[in-house]
């Protein structure tokens, strides 16, 4: 049988592990190990890279959704209205600031959050639509924008699997009012541990998360509001950066893979993610028309590794049952969905499974 295929594979190359090791020794001989010159110099390169004037580097992914929330001024008795499918971290964000997720059904093709329906779904208690750049690719957001500003409400981007993701031209994270990036091992520009990164054009929202990042700091010795830890260490910092210099040629990859699978399945049962060099498909999700299970099955027993993104959806979850409402489409989502590995010897791998009917 041919060699296994690993749904991930994160060890780095001898070339980058060499460049990860350099960048690990310098910090540890620098003595500084937490918001010094590599936090800064990373905030610049990845503030030029997003296209965003201001970048804060913060924990995690999750952080920075938190941290993007306080510093709009979220809180108890606002509601946020979020996608019903995608990463628990995103609801969980705006529970944890005190306010109430307002679950939205979501469009079958693109599994974002359907404009109609949040449209639908705000209220006066409304302070903010958080929309997902859901396995990296943007959400169409014109519609959403003006519907934000009609109603004076903020529009925030998790954009964690959308490094390098366009919307005709402009990056995700530099879309709306904020932007919140992570940096977890797995997504396209992951570290070597937890990271992330609030991003924006708005002095006082950049101004709001440096301070809420090292608890509510305002200047030397005091603390103007509460805020946190949200620091992210020089160390990861430092690795970010040299993942960072790749980064063009990561995204180039990832392009490349997709295009491989529109071949190798074009005449497959599934619904194939759009094939678009805006898209950095983290992770490339399928949809399967037929019996997910028995596929993944059959792709298991040829040494097929793949995952599911997301087995619920955020409404079936037991933590959102106080803001549960009806979502079929998310629902339907979460048993169809399949995610296939990125790599390269995969399609072909996959391709052939499919082949023997
Ligand atoms: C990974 C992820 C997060 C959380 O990021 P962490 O760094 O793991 O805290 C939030 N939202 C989405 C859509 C994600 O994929």
């Amino acid at each position: 049988m041919a060699d296994r295929v690993p749904f991930v594979d994160l060890r780095p190359d001898a070339s980058l592990a060499a460049e990860l090791e350099a960048a690990a020794a310098r910090v540890v001989r620098s003595g500084r190990y937490v918001l010094g010159p590599e936090v800064e110099a990373f905030e610049r390169e990845i503030g030029g890279f997003v296209g965003a004037r201001h970048a804060i580097g913060v924990s995690s992914g999750t952080d920075a959704l938190i941290v993007s929330l306080l510093a709009l001024g979220v809180g108890p008795g606002d509601e946020v209205v979020v996608p019903a499918f995608g990463f628990v971290a995103t609801p969980e964000a705006v529970v944890r600031v005190g306010a109430r997720p307002v679950f939205v059904d979501v469009d079958p093709a693109s599994y974002h959050l359907d404009v109609a329906r949040a449209a639908a779904a705000l209220t006066s208690r409304t302070k903010a639509i958080l929309v997902v750049h859901l396995f990296g690719r943007c959400v169409e957001l014109a519609a959403l924008s003006r519907l934000a500003a009609s109603h004076r409400v903020a529009l925030v981007e998790d954009a964690a699997q959308a490094i390098g993701a366009r919307l005709h031209g402009t990056q995700a994270g530099a879309l709306a009012d904020v932007g919140a990036f992570s940096f977890f091992p797995t997504k396209t520009l992951g570290g070597l541990g937890d990271g992330g990164l609030v991003t924006t054009n708005d002095d006082g929202i950049a101004q709001a998360a440096r301070s809420l990042r090292v608890h509510g700091s305002t200047q030397r010795d005091e603390f103007g509001r509460i805020g946190g830890n949200f620091r992210l260490d020089e160390l990861q910092a430092a690795l970010l950066r040299v993942k960072l210099r790749r980064l063009p040629e990561t995204l180039a990859e990832r392009r490349s893979i997709a295009r491989g699978y529109a071949v190798a399945l074009a005449a497959a049962p599934l619904d194939l993610p759009r094939l678009s060099d805006d898209d950095t498909y983290n992770p490339y999700v399928v949809r399967v028309r037929g019996d997910r299970d028995a596929l993944r099955a059959r792709l298991a027993a040829a040494g097929i590794e793949t995952a599911i993104y997301y087995p619920r959806s955020l409404t079936q979850q037991p933590a959102f049952a106080p803001w549960r409402v009806p979502t079929p489409e998310a629902d339907r989502a979460a048993r169809e969905v399949l995610a296939l590995p990125l790599r390269a010897d995969a399609p072909a791998r996959i391709a052939a499974v499919l082949g023997r009917g």
